[in-house]
């Protein structure tokens, strides 16, 4: 494929490839009545991986002391920020309609990103599914307080989890297979965090430095891994139990909103922008907030500018058959949860009728608003998370923006838009590391 003809037919790809900052509106969406005709997963599936989630809460809540004030569930909750919207509004100088809040994943339980949904959960299944075949759990209704048993920790230690990662999958897998008593084995790309190696190997984990990106630290652990009788690979590329996981956090958001007394219908829709990696947080839980909200929720994944996997995925239609080095981006991007030259065939194909556009951010912008999210709201983000948080600016101010309310008949019910910016990682970052990148967004005042 000659990427120059398909830039003649595709709008804004000549944009994306200079690394530009842009929001698209994606033609292929569909209602999410057509969508869920195309696709084999269900709300039915949600609810299977939120029972299972219930099921492990007692012991999740004996073996994480702070999962103890929730009962044993790893969620967050959500805090407006109406000062560092009144920051934007200044900043990309276009007014924003409606309000502002941020879903603090960074502050998740257990391991401080929004990887801990996905990879605990798809920990969990395994170790669930191999101990009902070893007839150490006599089923779903057993206790699972038995999980924390030394008996349970022995059978495991014979087995092992293995993951490739840009850091922070690899704390979430690595911090609950342990925890178990699996060995574990972890394969860092380049961009991961010499923090990040260290909390790992200070709990036991085996890391296995590798100098390549992402897409080849995943396949250096997927080969290791299968010929290894007793080893499971988490699939950052083609998990659906990860993606799963992810849906659940979805589910969850509609008694949140309802007990935080926000509206969610027709009259007032929820707009949500999510920082994107490899696709599958932002497409699980794009999934679940579909499935609960039907077409009042709108769904935007964020991507570096320099990095943008999902967006020319879905452009192109070429999904995982495509590097961002096909179309000559340098990948290098500060956002290290979003290092992905390549997306997720899986998730890019399932949710493309789903998603309803992506945005892109500059690496300028990801540390100025890292260091005026602290400014304004004292809210300390990692650079990824903070992708999502240009998202209503985008809305207001681009072209493809303001034609989409035009067609959803929004205009006139602008004021009432509730947008979430999905904040994915932060509390676990060292304070030196923190200070740093804000020292470093201080540079761009
Ligand atoms: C992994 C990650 C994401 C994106 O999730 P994907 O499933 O890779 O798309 C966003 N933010 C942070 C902090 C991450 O670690």
């Amino acid at each position: 494929m000659t990427i120059n003809k398909l830039e003649n037919t595709i709008p804004q790809l000549k944009e994306l490839r200079q690394m530009e900052d842009i929001f698209w509106i994606n033609p292929n969406k569909e209602s999410v009545e057509e969508a869920n005709a195309k696709v084999e997963y269900s709300m039915a599936d949600i609810l299977d991986a939120s029972d299972r989630l219930e099921r492990f809460a007692p012991f999740i809540k004996r073996a994480f002391s702070d999962t103890v004030e929730t009962n044993g569930m790893i969620e967050s909750f959500i805090t407006e920020i109406p000062e560092f919207k009144s920051y934007l509004e200044s900043y990309y100088l276009t007014p924003i309609h409606g309000k502002i809040y941020l879903k603090r994943d960074d502050s998740l339980p257990i391991a401080g990103t929004i990887k801990a949904r996905g990879a605990i959960y798809e920990v969990l299944k395994h170790a669930e599914t191999i101990a009902i075949e070893a007839g150490l759990l006599s089923g779903f209704d057993d206790d699972y307080t038995k999980f924390i048993s030394p008996e349970f920790r022995d059978f495991f230690s014979g087995r092992q989890i293995v993951v490739g990662t840009t850091g922070n999958l690899g704390i979430s897998v690595g911090t609950m297979a342990r925890a178990l008593g699996f060995e574990v084995v972890i394969h860092m790309s380049v961009e991961a965090k010499d923090w990040k190696k260290e909390f790992l190997r200070s709990r036991g984990v085996k890391v296995v430095e590798h100098n390549t990106n992402f897409t080849e630290a995943v396949n250096q652990g997927r080969m290791e891994s299968m010929v290894n009788p007793v080893s499971y690979f988490v699939d950052d590329e083609h998990s659906v139990d990860l993606f799963m996981g992810y849906t659940v956090g979805g589910l969850r958001l509609k008694k949140q909103l309802d007990e935080a007394g926000i509206t969610v219908d027709a009259d007032h829709p929820l707009f949500v922008y999510l920082p994107c990696g490899i696709g599958g947080s932002p497409g699980g839980i794009t999934f679940g907030l579909k499935q609960v909200f039907g077409d009042h929720v709108h769904c935007f994944f964020a991507e570096p500018a320099h990095m943008p996997s999902m967006l020319l995925g879905l452009m192109t239609q070429e999904y995982d058959n495509i590097n961002v080095s096909d179309i000559d981006i340098d990948g290098k991007t500060v956002m290290d949860g979003l290092a992905v030259p390549q997306t997720s065939g899986f998730v890019a194909e399932l949710m493309e009728h789903y998603f309803d556009g992506g945005l892109t951010v500059s690496e300028r912008d990801s540390m100025h608003l890292l260091a005026k999210m602290n400014d304004l709201e004292n809210i300390q983000l990692e650079p990824a998370a903070l992708a999502g948080t240009p998202g209503p600016s985008r809305l207001f101010q681009t072209k493809e923006g303001q034609a989409f309310l035009v067609e959803l008949s929004l205009s006139g019910k602008k004021n009432n838009i509730t947008h979430i910016a999905w904040a994915t990682g932060g509390s676990m970052v060292p304070e030196e590391d923190m200070e740093a990148f804000i020292q470093e967004g201080l540079k761009t005042y």
